[in-house]
C-alpha cells in the first residue's frame, strides 16, 4: 500500500509488470512464473480441456502474463499482510474467478495451445493514426484528464493521437485477441464514435488504477471491470465494428429519430381510477392530454 521512493528500491511489492522493462521485467516475471507454478496452479488449476484450455508456456502470451501479474498483486495485498480478515475471501471473490475465467475462455488467449503445444497468436492489425496537421502545442497538453466527448479540434485530435497511440502499442499487444467474425476488430477504430468514447475512457480508468502510487489491486479491478467490459462490448459480434473487416471499414448508421416535438405528451396515460392502491392515487389522478396524432 506504500509508494515507491527513491528511498526504498528494495521494496518487495510488485509493480504492475506492464510499466516494467529489461531486468525489472525479468525479475518481475521470476517472481511471478515461481507464485504460478507454485501456488496457482497446484491450488485453483483445473485439469486443461478444450472447453478450459491452457498453455504450459502461459508467459509467452502477453495476455496470460498482464492478467495473472494483476491476480498476483492482489494476492500480495489480500493475503500476505491481512490487514482485514476478509482479504483472502475477497481475493477469491473478486479476482482469482474472473481472472482466470477470462484467461481459459474457449476462445481465448490459449486456446490454440492444445495438448501443450504452444501457438503464438497475432493481435489484430491496428493502423497508425495521423493527427490532423494543425494542433498546437497547448492543445497537447494533458494535466488532469478530461473524458474526449469534452474536447474540440485540435484539444479532441492531440488526445486522440495519445490515446491511439496507448492501443496500439499497449492494449493490442496485450489484450488484442485475433480477429474472427465471431470478434470483429477495425484497424481504424477511431473512426468509430462508441470505440474512441471507450477506448478513452478505459484509458482513464488505467491511469487511476495501475499507476505506482495505487492499490495492488488496482491492475486486477482495471482488467475486472473496465477491460473485459470495454473489449467485450467493442468486439461483439454484433457492436460497432459488426460492418469492418480486414481493409475495409463500414460505419453503422445509428438508429434513426424524428424531431423532438415542442410538447411531447407522457409516454403512456395513466388509468383514470382504480388501478394503483390508495397512498399512491396522486399519480393516477393526474390528468394528461391525449397521445398526440401524426
Ligand atoms: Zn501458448
Ligand atoms: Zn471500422
Amino acid at each position: 500500500m506504500t509508494s515507491a521512493t527513491s528511498h526504498d528500491d528494495d521494496h518487495q511489492e510488485p509493480r504492475f509488470i506492464l510499466y516494467l522493462q529489461g531486468a525489472a521485467y525479468q525479475t518481475a516475471i521470476r517472481h511471478l512464473a515461481e507464485w504460478v507454478h507454485f501456488a496457482l496452479l497446484p491450488l485453483y488449476g483445473k485439469e486443461e480441456t478444450p472447453s478450459s484450455p491452457w498453455c504450459p508456456l502461459w508467459w509467452k502470451h502477453p495476455e496470460a502474463v498482464a492478467r495473472l501479474h494483476g491476480l498476483f498483486m492482489a494476492w500480495h495485498d489480500l493475503t500476505s499482510e491481512t490487514y482485514e480478515r476478509s482479504g483472502p475471501s475477497s481475493w477469491h471473490r473478486d479476482h482469482l474467478g474472473t481472472t482466470m475465467e477470462e484467461l481459459r475462455d474457449p476462445r481465448g488467449t490459449l486456446a490454440g495451445c492444445k495438448a501443450g503445444r504452444h501457438q503464438a497468436k497475432e493481435a489484430p492489425l491496428t493502423e497508425e493514426y495521423t493527427t490532423p496537421p494543425k494542433s498546437t502545442a497547448d492543445s497537447t497538453r494533458r494535466t488532469t484528464p478530461e473524458f474526449i466527448f469534452y474536447l474540440e479540434d485540435d484539444g479532441y485530435n492531440a488526445e486522440l493521437q495519445k490515446l491511439t497511440s496507448w492501443v496500439r502499442y499497449l492494449i493490442m499487444p496485450y489484450y488484442g485477441r485475433e480477429r474472427s467474425s465471431d470478434a470483429p476488430w477495425c484497424s481504424r477504430w477511431w473512426e468509430h464514435p462508441e470505440a474512441v468514447g471507450r477506448f478513452h475512457a478505459l484509458w482513464m480508468a488505467w491511469d487511476d488504477l495501475t499507476g505506482w502510487d495505487t492499490d495492488l489491486t488496482g491492475p486486477s479491478v482495471w482488467h475486472r471491470d473496465h477491460l473485459g467490459p470495454v473489449l467485450r462490448a467493442l468486439r461483439h459480434p454484433a457492436g460497432p465494428f459488426a460492418g469492418c473487416r480486414p481493409g475495409y471499414h463500414r460505419a453503422l448508421a445509428p438508429p434513426r429519430v424524428e424531431p423532438f416535438p415542442r410538447d411531447a405528451p407522457p409516454p403512456f396515460t395513466p388509468a383514470p381510477t382504480g388501478y394503483l392502491p390508495d397512498g399512491q392515487g396522486a399519480f393516477a389522478q393526474r390528468h394528461y392530454p391525449p397521445p398526440l396524432r401524426q
